[in-house]
């Protein structure tokens, strides 16, 4: 049997210098819960280490967590990366560590809070999460499949760091599973504007609570699994996207 279920795969925590410091795990899972969202992505810029705290605890709610990271490419392009489990972000964390140079100044950038799931300060990530990897767009692309992941181009619609915004144009044959559409533009306005071979998938890209689900992606599958969730967006085995 399948059954729809509504996802949010964009979500950043207080690990991104750039969300506001209430985006902490426990609050995220009740404001996901609050809002009816089955599935979560948590995608801090550059890193996963905040997942962890997610997972525990959005467990009391039985949401489920989709470990993930955005990535920022040497273009300046931002890609989602998706991954079926906290190993496999955390590889690919350890990869793009090592691609990329720099060391966050708080007073500037903002704090990179590294939390625990009652909301306890464990760290503060020192590496300059905002900025670029040295990694090309198709190396990425290629490292995140490598990986297991799933590679969705972030707010495509939006001037700064997208890759319309960045490129002007995506790149023949680019192997992405999805574009995703930013809250600001009207979705099924987005479907007649961006008429490319790829899904369309639009979520929050949250920094604050309250944007939590405030768009969100409808998914027909059987389970509340990542390899659903991929089969639904790629449109296989009669899963598929609903919006
Ligand atoms: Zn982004
Ligand atoms: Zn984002």
């Amino acid at each position: 049997m399948l059954k729809v279920v509504r996802a949010d795969l964009h979500i950043h925590t207080c690990l991104s210098p750039c969300a506001d410091l209430s985006m902490s795990p426990r609050r995220i899972a009740a404001q996901a819960k609050e809002k009816s969202i089955e599935i979560i992505g948590i995608s801090d810029h550059n890193s996963a280490e905040n997942v962890p705290a997610l997972i525990e605890a959005a467990r009391p709610y039985s949401i489920k967590v989709i470990p993930g990271i955005e990535v920022t490419t040497k273009e300046e392009v931002h890609l989602l990366a998706l991954f079926a489990n906290l190993e496999l972000a955390i590889n690919f964390q350890e990869e793009i560590y090592t691609h990329l140079p720099g060391e966050n100044d708080p007073n500037l950038f903002g704090w990179q809070i590294v939390a625990n799931e009652k909301d306890e300060v464990l760290d503060f990530n020192p590496r300059l999460l905002l900025g670029a990897t040295t990694l090309s767009l198709e190396e990425t692309i290629d490292l995140i499949h490598a990986g297991g992941g799933l590679v969705i181009a972030s707010h495509i619609d939006r001037e700064g760091f997208s890759l319309l915004g960045q490129l002007g144009f995506i790149p023949f044959g680019l192997p992405l599973d999805a574009l995703e559409i930013s809250p600001r533009l009207n979705f099924e306005e987005a479907k007649k504007r961006f008429n490319y071979d790829y899904p369309l998938v639009t979520f929050s890209d949250a920094h604050k609570l309250e944007e939590i689900g405030t768009v969100t992606t409808s998914l027909l599958v059987k389970d509340l699994v990542f390899e659903e969730i991929a089969l639904a967006i790629k449109g296989q085995a009669g899963r598929r996207i609903l919006n």
